[in-house]
């Protein structure tokens, strides 16, 4: 069977939903959903606390990301900062910058056999200072240098707040439900009422952040097997941070305008 990149953004407990909503829109007013629009599209939508909280999207101040990041275990400090690098990949079109520290880290990462996952954008938050927001499972200096690039970006997208771009309406489409809950079941353990959140319900399509159309080689794609799609040809997830995720990142997280250079004596007409 082909390997498929095991990652689920971490959820909170439910009763977590409302006071994460509420941090999320704290720090990024545009977290809060797009009532007006909902109620257009969905007359009959009652916008209650629990709902909106659902549909709070998780994405840190516009302003720029700052995070300090940890680690849970006894990882060697090449690693450490070779995770980090892979993290501040993202810098290089967004404002947003990962730096190592020991003290109450805000991002923290171990290496447990529990597969790939991160906690979404501000959700990373209302986790427990003991915890950790982000897994690598079995991480070392040893793993192929396009691991880090797949799986570590990828999982800092999340962090980032970016939820997984195969959820949207056309590559949901292309998964074969039955098979879907039988393979996740089979390899993940995942109910069928599980399958249908994680894999085979579109993420709103009305979002305001979103990008126009599925980018099916997004780092956020997952790799989708063929066992589970319809025309039974797998969904080639992105290996790597592309144009279009840049260019997201970006809009996000965009970096401050650098301010013009002063002008010259000699565009002043001045010697
Ligand atoms: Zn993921």
């Amino acid at each position: 069977m082909e390997p498929v990149l095991v990652c689920t953004p971490k959820r909170l407990p439910l009763n977590q939903l409302e006071s994460a909503a509420r941090i999320a829109t704290e720090i990024n007013p545009l977290n809060h959903p797009p009532i007006e629009r909902l109620l257009r599209v969905m007359p009959n939508f009652e916008p209650t606390k629990d709902r909106l909280s659902v549909l709070t999207t998780k994405f840190w101040h516009n302003g720029g990301v700052k995070l300090t990041v940890g680690f849970l275990d006894n990882a060697p400090s090449a690693l450490r900062s070779r995770i980090i690098k892979h993290m501040n990949a993202w810098a290089k079109t967004a404002n947003v910058k990962f730096v190592a520290s020991n003290t109450d880290p805000q991002v923290r990462i171990a290496r447990i056999e529990d597969g790939y996952w991160s906690y979404l954008g501000t959700d990373v938050l209302s986790i427990d200072a003991n915890e950790p927001t982000m897994n690598l499972e079995g991480f070392t200096m040893q793993t192929p240098e396009s691991e880090f690039i797949r799986v570590v970006r990828h999982e800092t997208g999340h962090t980032m707040g970016f939820p997984h771009e195969h959820m949207r309406k056309e590559l949901v489409a292309k998964i074969d439900s039955k098979k879907a809950i039988k393979f996740f079941g089979q390899t993940q353990g995942w109910s069928a009422q599980e399958v249908r959140q994680q894999v085979l319900t579109p993420i709103e399509e009305s979002s305001l952040l979103g990008t126009e159309h599925a980018d099916p080689n997004s780092i956020m794609c997952y790799q989708i097997p063929g066992v589970i799609t319809k025309d039974g040809r797998p969904i080639i997830g992105g290996t790597d941070i592309d144009d279009q995720d840049y260019a997201f990142a970006a809009k996000i997280y965009p970096k401050p305008k650098t301010a013009a250079p002063p002008p010259t004596r000699a565009a002043l007409g001045l010697r």
